[in-house]
């Protein structure tokens, strides 16, 4: 049956970077027709309640109907140690990471962390996620299999580490391979399922690995690639010692054959001008994580350069070396750091960038992250007035941005008033 579901909506026209808020289409009194997990008209309320007067009704109130959010680079292991005190990158995933990754070798701990994981990212609005696993196979099967069970568009790949990681926590150049191509067999495009080739980071494969997952992406060229790029100083020396004819960071993987469209890079904070260049001629995708770089002290992500030398640019929490599970924190910090560093993102840049900048990044925009005829029935209801003191705020805006901002800055998931997964109601 189709159903119909209205309040105001958001969707998306244009690149607010390029055309300003103008991009954004809204309606004070819009709604969603939904038939057969897809979006079928979208118009006034009044409207498409005369056109279909079979189809069932929730209507929102003044609540904001958008697509929900898609976090382009989260680690769904790290749950549990959210908010873990005191620690830089390296520091954070020997102290933090790698003992809690160690548990996933129990099949049963994998399942309960992903289950407890989606639990979360849905009650913060988050509808689709692009996740690091853990070096073992079984936590990529716990992922896909309670996303699948949720119904839910997810992408993610078995993390790959063949040094610098602890006993327990390495595969080899070979199993990193044969496990990737086997999960990758049996869960890509899969219902809404994607694998993504998934090298950690350069100080943690060796040249080989990298060089053996190169290998497995130019068999599957229609998968992503993600790993982490550039995101603290100190790493970045690590690098250059442990690969001492690179040219740069990016060249450890450009070398390997891990650089071209499809290629999604984490932090990417400090680049040199040659990486810059090559990012952009290859077509690949950077991922900002702006609570993880204040929080794990890493540096300020050059949003407005980035933009402008039209690379593809998501958005993403990296839990949990990010602070929160919230797209709306996410776009918080986002705006906190690019004021630092002299731009003010408008609201209509952060919520395009929460939507469809992360599916733009992980190049699913064709059927996840806007309101648009065709496209998957994947949205939330934003309450606008969800705590006093943004109700308070938002009750005096002279416009939809104004009234949306102070969710944007002080909102979490008591505003999710609603999700849709592929046009069923799950919260
Ligand atoms: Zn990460």
């Amino acid at each position: 049956m189709d159903q119909l579901v209205i309040g105001q909506t958001l969707a998306f026209a244009g690149d607010p970077f390029v055309e300003g808020p103008t991009a954004a289409r809204h309606s004070t009194r819009g709604a969603v027709l939904i038939r057969q997990g897809r979006i079928a008209e979208m118009g006034e309320a009044e409207t498409l309640r005369a056109a279909h007067p079979q189809a069932a009704v929730t209507d929102m109130g003044n609540a904001l109907l958008s697509a929900g959010f898609i976090d382009a680079h989260v680690h769904y292991p790290q749950t549990g140690i959210i908010a873990s005190w005191g620690k830089r990158l390296i520091d954070w995933l020997n102290s933090y990471t790698f003992p809690e990754e160690m548990r996933f070798a129990d099949p049963a701990y994998s399942t309960e962390v992903a289950e407890r994981y989606f639990d979360l990212a849905l009650a913060h609005g988050t509808t689709s996620m692009c996740s690091y696993a853990t070096i073992h196979p079984a936590s990529v099967d716990a992922f896909f299999a309670a996303a699948q069970s949720r119904g839910m568009r997810a992408l993610a790949g078995k993390t790959c580490m063949d040094r610098n990681a602890p006993d327990g926590l390495r595969d080899t150049p070979q199993s990193a391979y044969d496990d990737s191509r086997r999960l990758l067999e049996r869960w890509h495009g899969v219902d809404r399922l994607s694998y993504v080739i998934t090298p950690r980071f350069s100080p943690t494969s060796t040249p080989e690995q990298l060089m053996m997952l190169g290998q497995l992406w130019r068999e599957h060229p229609d998968c992503l690639m993600q790993t982490h790029l550039s995101e603290q100083t100190d790493e970045i020396e690590w690098v250059k010692s442990l690969f001492p004819q690179a040219r740069d960071y990016l060249d450890t993987y450009e070398a390997q054959g891990l650089l071209g469209e499809g290629a999604v890079y984490g932090h990417a904070i400090h680049l040199t001008a040659r990486e810059r260049d090559r990012l952009r001629e290859a077509g690949a995708s950077l991922v900002h994580c702006p609570t993880s770089n204040t929080f794990i002290g890493s540096g300020i992500f050059d949003m407005a350069g980035l933009v402008a030398s039209g690379l593809r640019i998501g958005l993403a929490t990296d839990t949990g070396g990010g602070s929160s599970f919230s797209m709306l924190r996410t776009m918080a910090a986002a705006y906190e750091l690019a004021q630092l560093r002299g731009t003010a993102l408008h609201p209509s840049q952060l919520w395009w960038l929460a939507t469809v900048g992360s599916a733009r990044a992980l190049r699913i925009e064709e059927k996840v992250g806007n309101l648009a005829v065709g496209m998957e029935a994947d949205l939330v209801a934003i309450d606008l007035g969800s705590t006093p003191a943004i109700a308070q705020r938002s009750g005096r805006a002279a416009d939809l941005w104004e009234a949306l901002f102070p969710t944007i800055m002080m909102g979490d998931d008591r505003a999710v008033a609603g999700v849709w997964i592929g046009g069923k109601r799950l919260g």
